[in-house]
């Protein structure tokens, strides 16, 4: 601590501060280089419909580093919306996604496939355009790809977020609200917003059949979801006794470890292939 380095000494950084500055400049000299290297790669973890069937896959980005094995988006996202790196990497996250609904077509699975998507890239059109003009490259008419945003998307800009949620709408792409429950979004804001579902944040899922508070909580988002019409996801299922109550208070659309990881895309079509026939 500085105040400790006695006097005519000044320390500057502390050692956290020292490590946290090291890391940002870390990534400042390598994310760029493995977006242009090809170092990130998707998994995708499948979804589960309401028939049981899966139709759906969220793509979640990783990097390979070469120097230190496989990272979490947890700890590169953040710097890239900084950044503004958040930018190409989102587009590579899309047009790789849709590269690869249209690789499974060709294998004769069909899959959705859900993108996170930051407030930096809600700022201009620019991922919108580049979703459209992908879509009619490739002779799609209705979008394969959905949209996950957060709470956090409608804070900053909300005219220029409302706008685009509708256009990807009319794209055919599904808006959903990921991590929903955590955020500031008032009632009365998600009635406002042209979303298609919510998915009920991890935390409220977590070992939800014995927690009373979770359980009040997922049943009053259910009903608020309800009467706006708009689908519940669950996010972070692990176990059957947290797919149970969820089933029984009408959240029926499901996510997490319970059934499968987020995988590369290989794996998934071996998954698929795993399932009870027609599932
Ligand atoms: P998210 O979109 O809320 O994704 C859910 C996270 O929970 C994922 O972590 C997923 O692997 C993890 N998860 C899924 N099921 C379970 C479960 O049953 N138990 C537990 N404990 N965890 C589960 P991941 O892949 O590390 O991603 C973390 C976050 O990074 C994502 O949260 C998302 O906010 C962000 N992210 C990932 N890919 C992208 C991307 O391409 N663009 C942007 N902007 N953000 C991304
Ligand atoms: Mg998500
Ligand atoms: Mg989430
Ligand atoms: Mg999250």
């Amino acid at each position: 601590h500085a105040k400790e380095s006695g006097r005519g000494q000044l320390c500057l950084f502390s050692p956290e501060m020292n490590q946290r500055v090291f890391e940002y400049l870390w990534l400042d000299t390598n994310l760029r280089k493995a977006l242009e290297h090809q170092q990130l790669i998707i998994h995708y973890q499948p979804k589960i419909s309401p028939d049981g069937k899966v139709n759906s896959a969220e793509a979640l980005v990783r990097w390979l580093s070469p120097e230190r094995g496989l990272i979490p988006p947890n700890e590169f996202i953040a710097y890239a919306e900084e950044s503004g790196l958040i930018v190409p990497l989102g587009r590579w996250v899309m047009l790789t996604a849709l590269q690869q609904i249209l690789a499974w077509r060709r294998q004769g699975i069909f899959l959705r496939v859900a993108v996170n998507v930051s407030a930096r890239q809600l700022i201009d059109q620019s991922i919108y355009n580049d979703l459209k003009q992908a879509l009619q490259q490739n002779g799609i008419s209705v979008s394969p790809i959905d949209i996950e945003l957060t709470e956090s998307c409608l804070i900053d800009n909300e005219q220029q977020a409302l706008h685009l949620m509708h256009q990807f709408r009319q794209l055919g792409a599904e808006v959903h609200l990921d991590d929903f429950g955590t955020g500031y979004s008032s009632l009365s804001q998600l009635a406002r917003v042209p979303i298609d579902a919510i998915k009920l944040d991890q935390s409220f899922v977590r070992d939800v059949d014995e927690r009373p508070i979770s359980q009040s909580l997922v049943r009053a988002i259910v009903a608020v979801a309800k009467a706006l019409h708009l689908r519940v996801i669950a996010e972070g299922v692990e176990t059957a006794k947290e797919e149970q109550f969820l089933l029984e208070n009408g959240v029926d659309e499901r996510q997490g470890y319970y059934y499968g990881k987020p995988m590369p895309a290989d794996m998934l079509e071996h998954w698929l292939a795993q399932r009870p026939a027609g599932s």
